[in-house]
């Protein structure tokens, strides 16, 4: 018992004293975590000049863009062929990727020798073997007449342009193909490929990691860079971590003083390492009693393979006995102990050199983001990565001690290279068919001039209609009569009370009107909520409620026992008779109440006032909210004839001629029309534009059918277009990885203000994706690009044809005054105006390329609903006293 364990302490003494010794003697291969740190910060350094247009010239590491700008995301299908040349064997491969979850990718491949006299032969001979092999496996395959893509794995350094072109820099490894260098492989492929008689469909190109390390980002719709990181070194920056050993395999290498990070790192070449070690090792007499045998001085007779088999935890000594004795070496105990702990030391450094490099590249990835932390997965393909029992493992924990809190998932891209190719070259086609189809859908949205100078005589068309006394019955565009025969001449004095109802909130205001030399307008308000259940409830209870807030808005102003001129901004369509009656047409917007259609609106606010029997009012207008627009800036501005909503509704009133209006005695002077043009369209003359996304919104809305221009270019509605595409590109796999979130089935949960915010110019990416994830959509950066385009879109669309109506308002007043030029200002309201960071922009351009004779001036107005309800009300009562004195 003590005898054994006595032995066993001997040996144990043993192998460490030998262990100790290698460890000395290889002092130089194993690097301390400062040096490994150290190699990642020059490869970073390295990376860096690589990516800098001045510095990446000279380089080593190259940093060569793709042009392969996602990542695989499952939804790539289709039938593909792939070939993978660079790698130890030539093959080709079928890959068939489906949706099908259980076995999404299904592989058939073939290894073709490449015989040396190829490998070091011309390029033509190169290509047509290419050719031939593929000739040949589309036979064996039955897809003779298949067009079929073919992605090409060429594992070389290539410098693309685009992703099926790919100009080889210069050979490495093995391969030393004439008059390839400088040329564009694909095309050379292709050429053969033609010759060869074989059909194959588009070539698509692209470059692997070196050693054939994908570098592929969580969730990130980057392009890949293809670092090339296989020179890291060629400058001498590694010289000092460089051993003789890795001098003598550079100096028997076809590319000396080339790739000398991959000669360090790469298994093709670690083998090969080990075995200058054994026999330097075995000269000096330090192993196999300085047997030194022809095999072991032999290039090539120690593989990567045999590395991974030896450094096998159970059987690696047995293994490292039957392949040093194949080397005749006839190895001791101990001499396969330090055989195997050469290869350690050889493999690790290996892994400890591509967690420098690896770690480097997080670290970028990381500061490209902020500094937040990493979440990331590293596809790593290779033999090394895959065979060697330790290699893995090693790689990992020295990179995640490397690069801290990052959550690095490593995959292991299964199947090679070439699976890769198949893959980039399914993400190829969808991103590219993805891209046109996802244009296809928004050049519906992208209106021609000819287009809009339609809608401009369209809307003029209907215009006429309105105006027309035989044909206003079914106009659509309603054109209807405000009693506003002129805007305010500064005169206005007094006290007034003001309603503003139909728009975001309603609001009771008190707005003192001062005349004189120095005008001044003052205003008090209130905003009270109207809850949706008063908004589409009874008539009577909607009224109650407004009086309700009056009463209020009275009592806090103490003004109770005023008996106030009131003037009531009422955001629908009414048929007015008079200044102080108008009969409501048809609710719009979110309203719904019942009992108020065809009723006089003015009379049910007295009736509710009455009921209330607290106080009385002299109610003396009813107010379109375009109205109030252009009163209140033609106050400040007496060019302004023309009045603008662009909110949650959209909407236009302007001057026009008495003789004009037949619904309306008389034939002198002017009177505002308040056209009503969002119900534009309602007839179905502009279905040719219409989208199906306008379609859903119309289906969805509260009035089918109705106002169908207004839910083209109105704040209510561009949200819910915007959402409606979103749905419909998820629903074809182009967007959110396909999934349908709750969020994006709600309604309204897209308002106008995320366009807003969206489309602003200084935002960046990663902000559009935090508005994104604050709607509780789940988005990748693609997403955000996409999601951008579309609301671009639309309120692109929306301004222009807002526009086009707007330059058929100016025309028409230019000829009813006989014009060739027309000088005019247009107050505009409007939150959707205001705020959305291109919509002004563009319907200012949209007027000015289409009434191009006229000069339209634009003023914001100030509180059109108030003020503007307070200056008619205001000239209405001294209307009122002309009339009087008159009689
Ligand atoms: P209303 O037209 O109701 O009187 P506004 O002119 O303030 O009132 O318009 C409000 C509408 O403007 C909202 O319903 C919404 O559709 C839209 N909106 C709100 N915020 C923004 C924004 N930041 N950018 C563009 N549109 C907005
Ligand atoms: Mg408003």
């Amino acid at each position: 018992m003590i005898a054994a364990q006595l032995l066993a302490y001997y040996f144990t003494e043993l192998k460490d004293d030998q262990l100790k010794k290698i460890d000395k003697y290889l002092y130089s291969m194993r690097f301390s975590d400062e040096t490994v740190r150290d190699i990642m910060t020059r490869f970073r350094r390295e990376m860096q000049n690589g990516l800098g247009r001045d510095t990446n010239a000279t380089a080593t590491v190259k940093m060569l863009p793709t042009f392969v700008r996602s990542i695989p995301d499952g939804s790539e299908k289709g039938d593909f062929l792939a070939l993978d040349l660079g790698g130890s064997n030539f093959r080709i491969l079928r890959v068939k990727v489906t949706r099908d979850k259980k076995q999404p990718v299904q592989m058939e491949s073939q290894v073709y020798e490449t015989p040396d006299d190829i490998i070091h032969g011309s390029s033509t001979r190169l290509f047509d073997h290419v050719a031939d092999c593929l000739g040949d496996f589309m036979e064996k395959q039955n897809i003779k007449d298949k067009n079929l893509p073919v992605g090409f794995t060429f594992s070389f350094p290539c410098a693309q342009t685009k992703l099926n072109e790919a100009v080889l820099v210069t050979w490495t490894k093995k391969f030393k193909v004439s008059g390839v260098e400088g040329m564009d492989v694909v095309k050379l492929l292709n050429k053969a490929i033609k010759k060869r008689g074989v059909s194959t469909g588009t070539n698509a190109c692209y470059m692997e990691e070196l050693r054939h390390m994908d570098l592929v980002e969580g969730d990130e719709g980057r392009m890949c860079i293809n670092t090339e990181w296989g020179a890291f070194g060629d400058d001498g920056s590694l010289e000092d971590i460089r051993t003789e050993f890795d001098r003598e395999i550079d100096r028997g290498s076809l590319n000396p003083g080339k790739q000398l990070f991959e000669k360090m790192a790469s298994g093709m070449y670690m083998g090969e390492l080990v075995r200058l070690i054994l026999v330097k090792m075995a000269k000096e007499s330090l192993l196999f009693e300085g047997r030194i045998t022809p095999e072991l001085l032999t290039k090539g007779t120690i593989e990567t393979k045999h590395v991974s088999a030896i450094e096998k935890s159970k059987e690696g000594l047995k293994k490292c006995m039957e392949i040093l004795t194949r080397l005749g070496v006839e190895p001791s105990d101990e001499d396969c102990l330090a055989v195997q702990h050469v290869c350690t030391i050889v493999s690790f450094r290996s892994a400890n050199l591509v967690a420098a490099t690896l770690g480097g590249i997080l670290l970028r990835l990381k500061e490209n983001r902020g500094g937040m932390r990493l979440r990331t997965t590293v596809g790593i393909d290779g033999s090394l990565y895959k065979m060697h029992p330790q290699y893995a493992r090693r790689l990992h924990k020295t990179v995640r001690r490397l690069v801290p809190e990052t959550d690095v998932r490593f995959l292991l891209s299964e199947s090679g290279s070439a699976k890769g190719a198949a893959m980039v070259t399914a993400v190829a086609y969808r991103l590219s068919d993805q891209a046109r189809q996802i244009q296809q859908t928004l050049a519906e949205f992208r209106l021609t001039k000819a287009q809009l100078l339609e809608v401009k005589k369209r809307m003029r068309t209907e215009i006429e209609r309105g105006l027309k006394k035989e044909s206003n019955e079914e106009a659509t565009v309603k054109m209807l009569p405000t009693f506003v025969r002129s805007t305010p001449d500064g005169t206005e004095n007094g006290d007034f009370l003001a309603l503003d109802l139909g728009g975001t909130n309603f609001r009771v205001l008190l707005v003192k009107i001062r005349s004189g030399k120095r005008r001044t307008v003052e205003m008090h308000n209130k905003i009270y909520a109207i809850p949706i259940e008063v908004m589409q409830g009874t008539g009577e209870e909607l009224f109650d409620h407004i009086v309700f807030c009056i009463s209020d808005f009275l009592d806090y102003m103490g003004m109770k026992s005023a008996r106030l001129p009131l003037g009531f901004t009422f955001s629908f369509p009414c048929h007015q008779t008079s200044l102080d009656a108008g009969r409501l047409v048809n609710w719009t917007k979110g309203f719904k109440a019942t009992d108020c259609e065809g009723e006089d609106v003015v009379e049910l606010l007295r009736e509710g006032i009455k009921r209330k029997e607290e106080f009385e009012l002299d109610v003396v207008a009813i107010v379109n909210d375009t109205v109030g627009t252009m009163m209140t800036c033609a106050y400040e501005e007496p060019t302004c004839e023309v009045g603008l909503i662009a909110g949650t509704g959209s909407n236009a009133c302007y001057m026009e001629e008495m003789k004009n209006i037949e619904s309306v005695e008389g034939n002198e002077g002017r009177m505002c029309v308040n056209m009503e043009w969002g119900a534009f369209g309602d007839n179905g003359c502009l279905d040719d534009i219409r989208t199906q996304y306008d379609r859903a919104v119309d289906e969805n809305s509260l009035n089918e059918g109705k106002q169908r221009y207004e839910k083209m270019c109105s704040g209510m509605y561009l949200g819910e277009i915007v959402r409606n595409i979103l749905i419909d590109l998820t629903r074809r796999g182009f967007l959110f990885r396909g999934q349908i979130s709750e969020t994006l089935k709600t309604r309204g949960i897209f308002e106008t203000k995320f366009l807003s915010q969206i489309e602003s110019d200084r935002l960046a990416l990663l902000q559009v994706r935090a508005i994104l994830q604050g709607l509780g959509l789940d988005s990748t950066c693609d997403d955000s690009i996409i999601v951008k385009e579309v609301c671009g879109s639309v309120s692109r669309r929306a301004a222009q044809i807002c526009g086009a109506g707007m330059a058929a308002v100016v025309d028409k007043i230019r000829e009813n005054r006989g014009l060739d030029h027309l000088d005019i200002t247009v107050g505009v309201d409007g939150t959707l105006y205001k705020l959305h960071p291109h919509f002004s922009r563009i319907f200012h351009q949209t007027v000015k390329d289409l009434a191009p004779k006229c000069d339209v001036n634009f003023l914001l107005s100030e509180d059109g609903s108030g003020k503007g309800a307070a200056l008619i009300t205001a000239v209405g009562c001294r209307q009122r006293e002309q009339e009087a004195q008159q009689h």
